[in-house]
């Protein structure tokens, strides 16, 4: 149960899982409570497809408790056991703030068909990040099979931690997105009307939305300007664009303004897998850092012969 609990929360599908065990408890409630009111049909208690029409979906045989981090039912003791034994079984781990924080067990992006991966050593993410990333990518070639490889920035690094020249990118929520371009642009081109392809950046800026992980992306007012012009000249329903694209300073759009990202863009995710396990585990954080240390040590290749070297460099 425990072990299904924490696969099921690593998955890149937390979003209609949650929904299906949203549905089983609601599926449950005493008709008399004030939240029957929202009930959902209750599924019939078998696991074929509803007689009623074949497009009924019915959730059955989900016994999980979403709501629940599997690390909150572990005593001091077991966690501690644990991270001795099992370091890597706990999955990513978002501790602290995209800001001021660390990351353990990340999932390093490498590159794909669709993907080339700019900085080696700063590719790791958290299981929603870098599935997220792919997910959106595989869904703009399967449109766009021409597409060019959409080139990604930095991470985060593979504990996590500062990196120049980034205030986030600590917590292996956050990932900077090269635009695709309509010309032959190098790296950290400035997007502009003349060399953006907005048609492939707009489909990869909806395929991340459509993850339903992103919490929000920087982007330089222009470059929206553009994308907020192609999504509505192609029919895309204008309440919707027009509420994820900044209009004013300090508003809480989906799209903000940030200086620094015309050259690419910046995207939040959110991992609640690996950020409430970060905050379970945030006061073991020293005993995390030290098996983290033993598991990376105990991995590493043996040294070569040391004194061979010496005699070498005398
Ligand atoms: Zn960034």
């Amino acid at each position: 149960m425990r072990q299904r609990a924490l696969s099921f929360l690593g998955t890149g599908h937390f979003v209609p899982q949650l929904l299906a065990v949203l549905i089983l408890i609601g599926g449950s409630l005493k008709p008399d409570s004030p939240a029957a009111a929202f009930q959902a049909p209750r599924p019939p208690p078998t696991t074929a497809r509803a007689k009623s029409g074949p497009s009924k979906v019915v959730f059955s045989e989900l016994d999980i408790e979403a709501s629940k981090n599997p690390l909150s039912e572990l005593s001091a003791t077991e966690i501690q056991s644990l991270l001795a034994k099992d370091l890597g079984g706990l999955g990513p781990i978002s501790i602290g703030r995209p800001n001021r924080g660390s990351l353990y067990n990340p999932i390093a992006l490498t590159a794909t068909d669709g993907i080339e991966v700019m900085n080696e050593e700063r590719n790791f993410g958290t299981r929603v990040t870098v599935d997220s990333l792919l997910a959106a990518v595989a869904e703009v070639r399967a449109r766009f099979p021409d597409a060019p490889k959409l080139r990604v920035g930095d991470i985060s690094r593979e504990r996590g931690g500062y990196i120049r020249p980034h205030r986030s990118h600590q917590t292996g929520l956050d990932i900077d997105l090269g635009y695709y371009y309509a010309t032959d642009a190098r790296w950290y081109t400035k997007a502009n009307a003349e060399n953006l392809d907005r048609e492939k950046t707009w489909a990869l800026v909806k395929a991340l939305i459509a993850q339903g992980t992103v919490e929000y992306m920087f982007m330089d007012r222009s470059v929206q300007a553009l994308l907020r012009e192609h999504a509505l000249s192609r029919g895309e329903s204008p309440e919707w664009v027009l509420g994820l694209f900044q209009k004013a300073p300090r508003t809480e759009a989906m799209i903000r303004h940030t200086w620094g990202h015309l050259t690419h863009f910046h995207v939040r995710f959110s991992d609640p897998a690996a950020e409430s396990a970060g905050r379970r585990l945030a006061p073991y954080a020293t005993r995390l850092a030290v098996q983290s240390v033993k598991a990376r040590v105990a991995k590493a290749p043996a040294p070569k012969r040391r004194v061979q070297a010496k005699a070498k460099r005398r």
